[in-house]
C-alpha cells in the first residue's frame, strides 16, 4: 500500500531536488506514480495528472507507447546487454547511430553513446581537451558557458551549469569553466536596449572575456539553443549568428547542448537547424529515447573526428568509455522512438500545438498585473511572475511564488508544470502529442492557479 511505500521511501530513498529534512519527517508527500498514458500520469491512488512538463522535458512521444515497450522487451529477451568496446555493437545500436547521423546536420560524422545528458557533456569536455592536446595546444582548455545555462550536475558539467544552486557548497565551478552573459532579453539591465542592441551587448561581453582570458586559453563555448532549466528563455533575434562569428574568429569550438531541444522540441529536428547553428559537437539525451530507457550521445563533427583519429593510443583507441555506452535496451528504445516520431509526424505537432499553447497562454495571462513575460519556442513555454511589471521587480524569494503557483495548479486542476529552479518562472514542456484541447486545459488551469495565488 501507499502507507508502507511512504514509510520505506522516507526511511531509505535519497531524492534529488527534494527538501531532505522535511521529506524524511514525512512533511512532504511521497508521490508514487503507477502508470501513464499519452500526456497523463496516474498515481497509486488512481489520481490522474496532465503532465505538461513531460517528466523532465523528456517523454517527448508521450507515455505508454506500446511500440517502444515492445522493442525494449524484445531486446531484453534477445540480448539484454553486451558492451560496445573493441568494435562490438548490436543491431539496435548500429541502426540507431545511422538514424541519428541521418537526422543530424551535415557536418556531423560520428556518435559516441552515453547514459544521460550529464555524462554526455562530460565526454564532450574530455574530447575537447584531448583534441587540443593532439593539436599541440595544451593551454587551450577553458570552456565558456552562460549564466543560467544547464548542462548537468557532475563536477565539470555542474561547473558548466550557470546556476548558483549547483555550485554552492560543492566548491564549483572548476577553474577551467568561465561564465558569460545569458541572452535573457527580458532581464536586460538597460530596459531601453532594443533586441539588436542587447545582442551587441552579449557579443561585447563575450569579446571582452576572450580578450581578458586570451583566445589561446579557450577551447570551447557551450550553450543550449533555448536556455532550459535556467528559465526557458529563447534567444533574441540574431544572437546565435553573432556569437558564432566571434567563436569562429577565435578558433573556439561550439558545443550545442540539445539534450532538451534535440529530436523535435522546437518544431525542428534540432535546435541547431532551428537557429542556423553550426556545431562542432551536439549533446543529445532525453528525446533520443523519450526517456523510455536511459541513453545519451555526443554527435561529433567531421572536423573534431579527423583530429581525434590522429591521437589514439597504441591500440588506436582513446581512454574513455562507459560500461553502458550504447546499451542495447536504450538503443532499441531509441530506434523505436525515432521511428514513432517520424510515423506520427510529431515534430510538426510540437511546432503547431506549441505555438498555439504560447499564444493562448499570452492571451490568457499577459494582462495580469504580476505576469511580466510569457515566452516560448516550439513545445517550450514559460510564464515569469514579477512583483511590479514596470520595474520588473522580483517577488521576495521567501514568498516562493513560482512553487506556490505550481502547487496550486497541481492541487486545483491536476496539471503539472515546473517551478523553474531560479526566479518565479513556471515552465511548460509537454509531450509533442499534446492536442490543442489539452493545451486549452493547461492554459485555463494556469490562469485559475495564478488568480488563486496572486488575485
Ligand atoms: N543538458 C541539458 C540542456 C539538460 O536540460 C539536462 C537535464 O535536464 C542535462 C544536460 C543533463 O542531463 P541528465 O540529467 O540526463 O544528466
Amino acid at each position: 500500500t501507499n502507507d508502507i511505500l511512504g514509510k520505506w521511501d522516507r526511511e531509505n530513498f535519497f531524492h534529488p531536488s527534494t527538501h531532505l529534512a522535511q521529506h524524511a519527517r514525512g512533511e512532504t508527500a511521497s508521490r508514487v506514480i503507477k502508470t501513464a498514458s499519452g500526456v497523463h500520469i496516474e498515481d497509486r491512488n488512481g489520481d490522474k495528472f496532465l503532465d505538461a512538463f513531460a517528466g523532465l522535458y523528456c517523454v517527448n512521444v508521450g507515455y505508454g507507447r506500446q511500440e517502444i515497450a515492445e522493442a525494449i522487451a524484445d531486446q531484453a529477451r534477445e540480448l539484454a546487454y553486451y558492451h560496445s568496446y573493441v568494435g562490438h555493437g548490436t543491431e539496435a545500436s548500429i541502426t540507431l547511430s545511422k538514424m541519428i547521423l541521418d537526422r543530424a546536420p551535415e557536418n556531423m560524422s560520428k556518435v559516441y553513446f552515453g547514459l544521460g545528458g550529464s555524462d554526455a557533456n562530460e565526454t564532450n569536455v574530455k574530447l575537447i581537451w584531448y583534441y587540443n592536446n593532439i593539436l599541440g595546444r595544451p593551454e587551450k582548455k577553458k570552456i565558456i558557458s552562460r549564466w543560467r545555462g544547464y548542462h548537468g550536475s557532475g563536477l565539470v558539467t555542474g561547473s558548466l551549469t550557470g546556476l548558483e544552486l549547483f555550485h554552492k557548497k560543492f566548491d564549483l565551478p572548476l577553474a577551467q569553466v568561465i561564465h558569460t552573459e545569458a541572452p535573457y532579453y527580458y532581464r536586460r539591465d538597460n530596459l531601453d536596449q532594443s533586441e539588436a542592441e542587447f545582442v551587441a551587448h552579449c557579443v561585447a561581453e563575450l569579446e571582452a572575456m576572450i580578450a581578458r582570458e586570451g583566445a589561446d586559453t579557450i577551447a570551447a563555448f557551450i550553450g543550449e539553443p533555448v536556455l532550459g532549466t535556467g528559465g526557458i528563455v529563447p534567444p533574441p533575434e540574431g544572437y546565435w549568428e553573432a556569437i558564432q562569428a566571434v567563436l569562429r574568429k577565435h578558433d573556439i569550438l561550439l558545443v550545442v547542448d540539445e539534450v532538451v531541444t534535440g529530436f523535435g522540441r522546437l518544431g525542428s529536428m534540432f535546435g541547431s537547424d532551428h537557429y542556423g547553428m553550426e556545431a562542432d559537437i551536439i549533446t543529445i539525451a532525453k528525446g533520443l529515447t523519450s526517456a523510455y530507457a536511459p541513453l545519451s550521445g555526443s554527435i561529433i563533427s567531421d572536423k573534431v573526428w579527423k583530429v581525434l583519429e590522429q591521437g589514439t593510443d597504441e591500440n588506436g583507441a582513446i581512454g574513455h568509455g562507459w560500461t553502458y555506452s550504447a546499451h542495447p535496451i536504450g538503443a532499441a528504445a531509441g530506434v523505436a522512438n525515432l521511428k514513432l516520431i517520424d510515423d506520427l509526424n510529431l515534430i510538426a505537432n510540437a511546432g503547431t500545438v506549441g505555438a498555439y499553447l504560447k499564444q493562448s497562454m499570452q492571451d490568457a495571462l499577459s494582462a495580469h498585473a504580476n505576469v511580466g513575460d510569457v515566452r516560448g519556442e516550439g513545445m517550450l513555454c514559460a510564464v515569469e511572475f514579477v512583483k511590479d511589471k514596470d520595474s520588473r521587480t522580483f517577488f521576495d524569494a521567501a514568498d516562493k511564488i513560482g512553487p506556490q503557483i505550481s502547487a496550486t495548479l497541481l492541487a486545483q486542476d491536476k496539471v503539472i508544470a515546473r517551478a523553474m529552479p531560479q526566479g518565479d518562472i513556471l515552465g511548460f514542456a509537454p509531450p509533442f502529442c499534446l492536442t490543442s484541447e489539452e493545451a486549452d486545459t493547461v492554459v485555463a488551469a494556469t490562469l485559475r492557479a495564478v488568480t488563486t495565488v496572486l488575485g
